[in-house]
């Protein structure tokens, strides 16, 4: 569990009883059932009919916002998190996850886009490349497994239509674009620091 108030020195004041919901929480990740927190509802003074609220997560204590079109915020970030990973490439890994818990999707894919640079840089490659030529350089590398070639093939597609188009990227974009840097990452980073370097 990752405490929205780490100190344990402060709460939420005086919190309303709500009706329960049953959420995953975008704080902790946790599954929770919430009947606490702020209620918004109709009429200037609010008193009308709930149309929303800010549930205050029971493990937690972090506020998600449901707002009255149906949406919330935060949502559990896509992807998890990576070890031993040098801390400016954690930076826009996690970046780019939170950007995917605002359903800020088209922010994601293109912090990813500038990862997926860096973590070639960071492997050898010359600085000023264009982003398929990254892929390519860490596809011919080996760091992608034999049987992913179509995964290479789909995001230097979709890096393409980033670029040039501008084009509005969804959930599923963000969604594959992390899992590949997340799978990146472990290769490079966190499984090699599982085992003892030889001597
Ligand atoms: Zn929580």
């Amino acid at each position: 569990m990752t405490p929205f108030f780490p100190e344990g020195n402060f709460n939420w004041y005086q919190q309303q009883g709500l009706p329960n919901i049953k959420f995953v929480c975008g704080f902790c990740n946790a599954t929770v059932s919430s009947v606490r927190g702020y209620r918004l509802g109709h009429g200037r003074d609010g008193s009308g009919t709930q149309v929303g609220g800010i549930y205050i997560c029971p493990n937690c204590g972090g506020p998600t916002f449901f707002e009255p079109a149906g949406s919330r915020f935060p949502t559990p970030a896509l992807g998890n998190p990576v070890t031993h990973v040098p801390p400016d490439l954690t930076a826009l890994y996690e970046e780019s996850r939170r950007a995917s818990s605002q359903n800020c999707f088209t922010a994601a894919v293109l912090l990813c886009r500038k990862l997926l640079m860096n973590i070639a840089v960071s492997q050898g490659a010359t600085e000023g490349l264009r982003f398929i030529e990254y892929v390519t350089y860490l596809a011919d590398k080996g760091f992608v497994p034999p049987n992913g070639k179509h995964w290479v093939d789909h995001i230097r597609k979709k890096g393409n239509e980033a670029t040039h188009e501008i084009a509005l990227m969804t959930e599923a974009d963000a969604k594959e674009l992390i899992s590949f840097i997340e799978m990146l990452l472990r290769f490079i980073y966190e499984f090699p620091s599982m085992v003892p370097s030889q001597p």
